[in-house]
């Protein structure tokens, strides 16, 4: 009786390999991020991973594609990104008990379009010769005028920081957030320009002294000797809203509306959300994973605890637009 049960067991999985086993990946992640992930797959399923890296672009090609598309899986940071797949349709929803035990409330899909995997929160570096521990406390801070000609950034309408307006428009509404933005460009040392890293140089050159960023440059910077001593002259702080937490956004996962490998689909998102695989995934670049009882690395932790602020990251995608309005009326970047 064994023996036939083996001999059934190995006859359908010479079936099944004749179809080919393998699930196709669209990302905007870069491959030193994924390939670590979808190889720790394959060893464990001997489902073979395809992936097309992305730079721009994933809407449109998937809506060219249309019911013909090869893609499976979407992986991406950014919930505005998100947003936009499901917006466009090019989602479906995923039931999956293991996901919903991994992925906390806060940061999947009420409607299971989308799933987050890891979190980084923008944060505000400030100069360690020239600021003191606990000057900023709350992204309000970042309006004061005791700041004049001190903050840097990068460009209003980058995606980080329409995040972040979207955020101030959540607690503060249209007309506060206006007046925020306005507080902040006034404290500007120079036109926005350049990215997150490139603001932490100008603090190191002593061209400003608070910039603002996302949490895993630090560990970036840190790692790139070209970069450390820029990353050795700030503190890392973790402003929070006056009525809030500090802000996150993630990177996440979505199965593709007409995905043709469906149930390896479900196998690599359940994958891409167990504990094990988002800790290798949050520490390649620093992040925080999400699942109960994952760290960070070591590294991370050593930056400090902070509160999330909890608003909803759909209504952040809700209010994208009207983030780019304020900055465009503030004329933040000119
Ligand atoms: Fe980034």
């Amino acid at each position: 009786m064994k023996s036939f049960v083996k001999l059934i067991a190995t006859g359908l999985v010479l079936t099944s390999a004749v179809e080919a086993e393998e699930v196709n990946i669209y990302s905007y992640r870069q491959p030193f991020l994924i390939e670590p992930l979808t190889n720790a797959f394959t060893e464990k399923t001997g489902i073979k991973v395809n992936i097309a890296f992305l730079k721009k672009g994933m809407v449109e090609r998937m809506k060219a594609e249309g019911k013909r598309s090869p893609v499976d899986v979407m992986l991406t940071v950014d919930i505005s990104r998100l947003a936009a797949l499901v917006d466009e349709g090019l989602t479906q929803p995923v039931e999956s008990a293991v996901m919903e035990k991994n992925v906390p409330n806060l940061y999947r899909d009420p409607g299971k379009e989308w799933f987050g995997l890891t979190t980084r929160a923008r944060i505000v570096y400030v100069s360690k010769e020239r600021v003191s521990p606990n000057e900023v406390t709350t992204y309000e801070d970042l309006a004061d005028p005791k700041w004049r000609g001190r903050i840097c950034t990068r460009s209003g309408t980058n995606s980080y920081n329409l995040a972040l307006t979207a955020a101030v428009i959540h607690h503060h509404g249209e007309a506060g957030a206006q007046t925020w933005l306005e507080g902040v460009k006034a404290n500007l040392a120079r036109k926005p320009q350049g990215n997150d890293r490139a603001q932490i140089k100008a603090i190191w050159a002593g061209e400003c002294d608070i910039s603002v960023g996302n949490t895993y440059y630090m560990g970036k910077m840190l790692a790139d000797p070209e970069q450390k001593a820029w990353a050795e002259s700030v503190r890392i702080t973790f402003p929070s809203f006056k009525n809030g937490g500090t802000h996150v956004n993630i990177s996440g996962v979505a199965m593709a509306k007409y995905s043709p490998n469906k149930e390896y689909a479900l196998k690599l998102m359940e994958f891409l959300t167990s504990p094990e695989a988002q800790e290798l995934y949050a520490n390649t670049n620093y992040e925080y994973p999400i699942a109960p009882d994952t760290k960070p690395a070591e590294l991370v932790q050593s930056w400090g605890e902070f509160q999330v602020d909890d608003v909803n990251l759909m209504e952040l995608a809700a209010r994208r637009k009207l983030a780019l309005k304020i900055t465009e009326i503030v004329d933040f970047d000119g």
